[in-house]
């Protein structure tokens, strides 16, 4: 089976995590620490606060914004603008927080929320504005970084699918709040994990409290917080990964421009392109099937038969989930995230892939869309 991901962990990386299991602290310690100085340059920016999931971090940037009833001086009612289209993590932590999200619709040259639909979707109640980078594309962050500066809204980047990628030289993670995952089929991995990225040492010393119990002084609760905390084995892995980041996005990139190249006769699917001013983090290599959920769907099917996984993400938009229907976001009309749901097909480009994987997967795509078939 050529799988959708593959995590990698080398000979040094294994070494290093067997070296913080040895080092008798299991718990949050000096690697952590590590890890956050070492990823906060990665990213450019002063201050880097690691937890233990990439929807740890989202909800802990929200909480240490202030945003939702769950903080402590946040106001009931707050509102928090989100793509649609994206990992219902994006708005579970919204209402883990205690606000509510509002879903705005998404653009299909490169599945970001779309900043044109922003101004109208901004509220006397709008707190801030989650933009995606969805399967590794940075989204328009500098256009939302100024609407949001124009309306005092907090900008909250979900670069969970993104690290190493960029937009105009501005690093994901750098422009708003940065919030990444380190799960395991992520570009770079601790299993589960997850690090919070800002300029403001206000914000970042906030966080620092939310993820432990709220304790600024060991055993003073100052507020209402969560353990939320990496452990050094996590944290002595995630340092062996981001050594490794650069190398294993650049394959990424590579198996990328194959596939476009070995499909790019293939006019029943639309390949995912780099808009200018990007480097995509090639988290995922999404194609659209142009005929619809059905032969999105028989084309899936016929993928797995011949070997070759590949996944739907996501299925459906987020307000169109059970849980968001219920809180009576169902009938919201977001055209294009509804259609792209019904369109789109991850395809392995993870590091590990050889050249005839590549030729596979292609050649499998290629003969399952045609014409005749
Ligand atoms: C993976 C992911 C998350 C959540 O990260 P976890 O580490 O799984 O909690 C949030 N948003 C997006 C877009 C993701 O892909």
């Amino acid at each position: 089976m050529i799988k959708l991901a593959h995590p990698i962990v080398e000979e040094d990386e294994q070494q290093a995590v067997l070296e913080a299991l040895r080092s008798g602290q299991l718990a949050q310690g000096p690697r952590v620490a590590a890890f956050e100085r070492a990823f906060a340059e990665y990213v450019g920016v002063p201050h880097a606060v690691a937890v233990n999931s990439g929807t740890a971090a989202l909800h802990t940037a929200l909480l240490a914004h202030d945003i939702g009833s769950m903080s402590s001086g946040g106001d009931a009612g707050d509102e928090v603008i989100v793509p649609a289209f994206s990992f219902a993590a994006t708005a579970n932590t919204v209402l883990q927080a205690g606000a509510r999200p509002a879903f705005v619709d998404i653009r299909d040259r490169d599945f970001n929320i779309d900043t044109e639909s922003l101004a109208s979707a901004i509220t006397p109640r709008t707190r801030a504005i989650v933009g995606v980078h969805l399967y590794g594309q940075v989204c328009d962050a500098p256009t939302i970084r100024a609407l949001c500066d124009k309306y005092g809204l907090i900008f909250v980047e979900d670069a969970a699918q993104a690290v190493g990628g960029s937009l105009r030289g501005h690093n994901a993670g750098s422009i708003g709040t940065g919030c990444f995952s380190f799960y395991a089929t992520k570009n770079l991995t601790t299993g589960e994990g997850g690090m919070i990225t800002t300029n403001d040492a206000v914000v970042a010393e906030r966080a620092r409290a939310i993820r432990s119990q709220g304790e600024r002084t060991r055993y003073v609760t100052e507020e209402l917080g969560w353990n939320y905390r990496m452990t050094e084995p996590a944290a002595a892995l995630g340092l062996a990964q981001l050594a490794k980041l650069d190398a294993r996005n650049r394959r990424r990139r590579e198996n990328a421009a194959r596939l476009n190249e070995l499909l790019a006769g293939n006019d029943r699917i639309v390949t995912p392109n780099e808009t200018p001013g990007q480097v995509h983090a090639w988290h995922q290599y999404t194609i659209r099937v142009k005929a619809g959920r059905e032969a999105r769907d028989r084309l899936q099917s016929a993928l797995h038969d011949r070997g070759i996984e590949s996944v739907v993400f996501y299925p459906a938009p987020i307000h169109q989930q059970p849980l968001y229907r219920r809180l009576g976001y169902g009938d919201l009309e977001l055209p294009v995230a509804t259609r792209l749901a019904e369109e789109v097909l991850s395809l392995p480009i993870h590091p590990a892939l050889s050249g005839n994987d590549l030729l596979a997967v292609a050649d499998a795509v290629n003969s399952v869309t045609a014409p005749n078939n």
